[in-house]
């Protein structure tokens, strides 16, 4: 063992052996190869030669042996990276599973950092310098700016100049001027080392109880999840920071998964408070370098602490003990495109695999993870009172049947009055809407016409800040017609409703005083932007906030003491079957942003059914008993999480060929009677048909114990898809879209 590679009572296979190997390629099948030379380990990353090309792979095991020995090639090179542990392995199996998902494709998952097979090499590398240059052009304000944005990194000469947008050589030209530094350094360096015995802040009696307990469980190394409900601003994360200063401090890794890229800069700023250093940082944002530097550390041990998006889970940690799941109710934790996982559920096999704890938190947890509480299978830890003298808001119904409100408005005399006072007060309000644009409907008064997609079954939705219209299925935008493409009468085309931008007119001209802060994902150019953003409001740069779903997560802004939710009946109305258990979330975590500091927040839900049964849990604030009355309720329909669902999406261009698979799919379904499951459909999918594409839906409900996967898979085995036509797999699917 010379190359210095752990191989760690691993499999060798001598040069020349046969071994099996797992490609990303699309094959349903391990190829057989020879070692290298020099040998190789089960787990090795390697590439092969397929056909023509070179592609990457990892040692799965023993040749097969079933292929004629004479043609078999041998492996090109092993990578020089730590090989996949068999924990890896196995949770990619598992998930493939569970997933129904191709091998192939999720080792992708596993193997996403360019240039892993590069060796240790030196680059150059450029910070800034003490410099300055002769004169000041754009370019050159645009580079020493994005050094200064990131105080002190250091890119790579394409990375710096992409960032900012100019050419290397204007990267060069600071250099000359001694504005910029040219550093050699050594490829992917450890992450700065966290000391998890700098002190925390003193908890209170109930925090200290609830980090006590996660300790632990964490000093057990066996795998448990544990779910920490907390209403917003108990202290869950002061809590759940201590479970990651115990499994730091015992030499394993932790990760934080995070449901959005906005929350990151406030949590980062929390860690390296507490930890006297940054962690890594893992999102679709991060650099080329960034990723195959926190890939590699990860599985060297190189770093401690990773905070990042889902993918993340798919990091080869080398002794992962903790995963933190925050704000896991959120939907954005389930993928929807590619490879439809749930990132929740998908954390607790990898800690299954690892000997690792879960925690997930929470103010208003998902019905999953309250009946995997309630049925024993996960511990539960509750926080019940906010920290210090904050306490929870006080949340009341605006009846909007009795509201005077002339028509194309939306702020009742109520909710404008509550306004007005926090005004007054010089405190903020936030004004929550979960729709993005000016309308939702552009329709022309002179036919009626409602100015729809071409691809989509969705209408365009106006968005005047951009001037245009835009597909929310599928992306695509025409610029604001002025006559209508229907009757060609000019003039007299007319929103209808209320986007979030519609909102924010109709603000501005109620309070033309105030400082109006729009925050919805579309107006912001960058994620930096926005963290920006939000870390202004939070100073108090603005007056009055106005925000979709965007703001409901987890952002502190101590001023903010009034909520009004324009409209809290939009999530009832879905065929949904989650539908009041996201609305029921939404609304608990948006009034959640109200009195988070020192005064007492109201929160004010305008409603057109103060008598809905989801309306009046929100009020009363008995989640408990929310809870209850929702698991009852899916436990008599036999829905998850008391039963079992798939769904299955068949889409192609040609809407007859569609429905004609749906209908064989429905006919044959012999493996899936076969555990007792029933086949609804196929139907046309809510949305019908996006980016051209017809869609057709098919469900599959089964008893909670029923083997679904297996039979799934004997079911779709047989199936050949002919021309365009796509078939995709959603286990325990989320939305019905
Ligand atoms: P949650 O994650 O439950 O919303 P946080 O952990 O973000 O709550 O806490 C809310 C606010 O209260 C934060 O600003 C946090 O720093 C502060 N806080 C919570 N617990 C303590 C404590 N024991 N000492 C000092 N500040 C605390
Ligand atoms: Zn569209």
């Amino acid at each position: 063992m010379t190359d210095g590679r752990d191989h760690g009572g691993r499999d060798m296979f001598d040069e020349g052996d046969l071994v099996a190997v797992q490609t990303t390629q699309p094959l349903d099948r391990t190829l057989d190869y020879r070692a290298p030379e020099g040998g190789c380990v089960l787990g090795d990353f390697v590439e092969v030669p397929l056909g023509p090309r070179k592609v990457p792979g990892v040692v799965w095991g023993p040749g097969r042996g079933d292929f004629d020995r004479a043609k078999i090639r041998a492996v090109i090179r092993v990578l020089d990276v730590a090989p996949m542990r068999e924990e890896m392995h196995d949770f990619l199996a598992k998930a493939a599973d569970y997933t129904l998902t191709p091998m192939p494709v999720m080792l992708r998952l596993a193997m996403r950092a360019p240039g892993l097979g590069d060796p240790p090499s030196m680059r150059k590398i450029y910070r800034r310098g003490t410099g300055e240059p002769d004169r000041m052009t754009d370019a050159r304000r645009r580079v020493l700016e994005v050094l200064e944005d990131y105080g002190g990194l250091a890119f790579t000469l394409k990375e710096l100049a992409e960032m900012a947008g100019v050419t290397p050589s204007v990267v060069k030209g600071l250099v000359k001027h001694g504005a910029v530094r040219e550093e050699d350094s050594p490829r992917d360096l450890p992450f700065p080392v966290l000391d998890p015995k700098l002190p925390g802040k003193p908890l209170t009696e109930d925090q200290a109880a609830a980090a006590d307990v996660l300790r632990g469980h964490l000093r057990s190394r066996q795998y448990g999840t544990t779910l920490l409900k907390g209403v917003t601003g108990s202290g869950k994360t002061e809590v759940y920071l201590e479970a990651v200063s115990e499994c730091l401090a015992m030499g394993r890794q932790a990760l934080v998964l995070l449901p959005e890229i906005a929350l990151t800069a406030e949590f980062l700023t929390r860690v390296e408070a507490r930890f006297g250093a940054k962690p890594a940082e893992w999102h679709s944002g991060a650099t080329m370098t960034e990723r195959r530097r926190i890939w590699r550390m990860v599985g060297q041990g190189g770093a401690q602490l990773v905070v990042g998006a889902r993918s993340a889970l798919f990091l080869p940690f080398r002794d992962l003990g903790l995963i933190i799941v925050d704000e896991e109710h959120d939907t954005s934790y389930k993928q929807e495109d590619g490879v439809m996982y749930n990132a929740r559920d998908m954390a607790v096999l990898r800690a299954a695999m690892a000997a690792a704890r879960v925690v997930l938190a929470s103010a208003t947890p998902s019905l999953e993870s309250w009946a995997n509480a309630e049925a024993g299978k996960y511990d539960r830890l509750d926080l019940t009172a906010r920290f210090g003298d904050a306490v929870l808001p006080e949340m009341r119904a605006i009846d909007m049947r009795v509201e005077k409100l002339e028509a194309g408005r939306w702020i009742s005399p109520s909710l404008r009055g509550a306004v007005q006072a926090r005004m007054e007060a010089g405190e903020q309000a936030l004004l929550f809407l979960n729709r993005r644009g000016y309308a939702p409907v552009t329709i022309c008064r002179a036919c009626g016409h409602q100015i729809a997609c071409d691809h989509c079954d969705a209408r365009m939705v106006e968005h005047r800040f951009l001037k245009r219209l835009v597909c929310h299925q599928c992306g695509e935008t025409r610029p604001m017609p002025e006559v209508c493409p229907s009757c060609g009468v000019e003039g007299r085309l007319a929103p209808v409703g209320p986007g979030i931008e519609r909102l924010a007119e109709e603000t501005a001209a109620l309070f033309p005083e105030a400082r109006i802060a729009v925050l919805s994902s579309d107006l912001f150019a960058s994620a930096r932007a926005l963290k920006e953003k939000i870390v202004e409001i939070g100073a108090g740069g603005a007056d009055i906030i106005i925000g979709t779903q965007l703001v409901a997560k987890g952002h502190n802004f101590p001023k903010l003491t009034l909520v009004g939710v324009i409209d809290a009946d939009l999530g009832l109305q879905g065929s949904d079957l989650r539908a009041a258990e996201r609305t029921f979330q939404l609304m608990r975590q948006v009034a959640g942003r109200a009195g988070r500091a020192d005064k007492p927040g109201l929160a004010l839900l305008q409603t057109f059914q103060p008598e809905h049964p989801v309306i009046r849990a929100i009020l009363a604030g008995d989640e408990e008993g929310f809870w209850r009355a929702e698991a009852a309720e899916r436990q008599a329909a036999g829905v998850p999480p008391y039963g079992r669902m798939a769904g299955i999406i068949l889409s192609g261009t040609d809407a007859g060929a569609v429905f004609d698979l749906g209908n064989a799919l429905a006919r044959n379904a012999g493996p899936l009677h076969q555990i007792g499951a029933q086949v609804f459909g196929p139907a046309p999918a809510p949305i019908a048909r996006i980016r051209g594409r017809h869609r057709v839906r098919l469900l599959v409900k089964a008893a909670k114990g029923a083997p679904l996967q297996a039979a799934l898979a004997r079911w779709l085995a047989p199936l050949r898809l002919k021309g365009d036509l796509r078939l995709s797999v959603d286990i325990d699917p989320q939305s019905f879209l």
